[in-house]
Parts: C-alpha cells; structure tokens; sequence
C-alpha cells in the first residue's frame, strides 16, 4: 500500500485542527513543519479560557469576527510560548492567510505557505509573501485520510460497486465509478 504523501499528510493535521475551531463563520487549522517534524497546531478559537463563538454568537465588528485568534497566529504562539524555533519552517493552513497572518508568518520566519483553499487571498498579502521569498502552493487535500478500518471500507465499497454496476442504469454506473476512483478500488472490469 502506498504511503501517504508528507504534504497530504500535514494537510491532514490542519483539516482535523480546523475541527477544534470554535468559530463557525470559518473554521481554520494550520500546522508549523520543520524538518518534516510538525513543531506546532492551531486553529481559529478564542482567548483561553474566554467565552467560545460557538456558545455566545460571534462578536462581529465591520463585517469580521473579533473574537478568534486565527490559526496561524495560535501555531506561532504556541512556538513563542514553549521556546520553539520557527525560522525556516513551513506551514500549512486550510485557507489562505489574512494580511495579519501573512504579516506574522513572514516575521516569523516561516519560508513556504501551503494552502488547502483561497480565501479572499488579499493582493497586499500576495505582493508581501513574494518580496520576502515566501513560496505559496496550494495543496489540495486528495486522500480519504482518517479511517480507522480502511480495509472493511474498501470491502464494502467493492461490494456497492458491484451492485451498482448490476443495476447498469447510468446514474448507477456513474456512481460505481466515482466509488471506485475515490477509495481507490481494483478495476475488476472496465465499467
Ligand atoms: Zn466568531
Ligand atoms: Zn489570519
């Protein structure tokens, strides 16, 4: 079995720390790697120990939720609050990081952005990350990754498949070869 790939691997991480946000408007997660080690995790939440979005409602000023910490912001503090390093590591968020983010990131010394999905990528945020020689790719998250019994997945889904494939209506069909390409199932024919 093919392993998982590094970047879809630290994707991963900030898709499941974006879980933890406890902001609904947007719900964010970013991984600080170094060395291919991940050194730090955050997602959008509020001041420890401050009343969350998700109980109270957002507190919206002009159009944006003041109440989070973003993130990023959070993975960085985390370094600064245990004594880590992050000159020269990379990060991955689950969308494009604000001005302010931006703004830390490259301060902070982080060299390479990856991001899963745009979001409002702001034009002052684009032109700062490329006059520091900050590398920004987007990285899509491709891998069904968090499934603990992979194998009894695939065994049904081969199962589904070949009901689909005997129902042999079109929309059946199209379904069998949607199952097939997204959990990677063997072709046992050619649909
Ligand atoms: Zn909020
Ligand atoms: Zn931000």
């Amino acid at each position: 079995m093919e392993r998982i790939a590094w970047n879809q691997y630290f994707m991963a991480q900030s898709h499941l720390l974006a879980l933890r946000s406890t902001c609904q408007r947007l719900m964010v997660g970013a991984t600080i790697v170094r060395d291919k080690r991940i050194i730090a995790g955050g997602y959008n939440g509020s001041v420890t120990g401050s009343k969350h979005c998700v109980d109270e409602g957002c507190y919206v000023i002009d159009g944006h939720c003041v109440r989070t910490v973003h993130a990023e912001m959070n993975a960085l503090l985390q370094c600064a609050k245990f004594g880590v390093p992050t000159e020269g590591s990379e990060i991955y968020v689950t969308h494009f990081p604000c001005l302010q983010c931006c703004k830390a990131l490259i301060q902070a010394g982080i060299k390479t952005v990856y991001y899963a999905s745009d979001y409002k990528n702001h034009p002052y945020a684009v032109d700062l990350f490329a006059e520091a020689g900050i590398r920004t790719e987007q990285v899509a998250l491709d891998a069904v990754v968090v499934d603990t019994k992979p194998q009894e997945t695939r065994d049904l889904m081969e199962k589904v498949v070949d009901k689909l494939k005997q129902a042999g209506d079109t929309e059946s069909l199209q379904l069998a070869e949607e199952a097939v390409s997204r959990y990677q199932l063997p072709y046992k024919e050619q649909l």
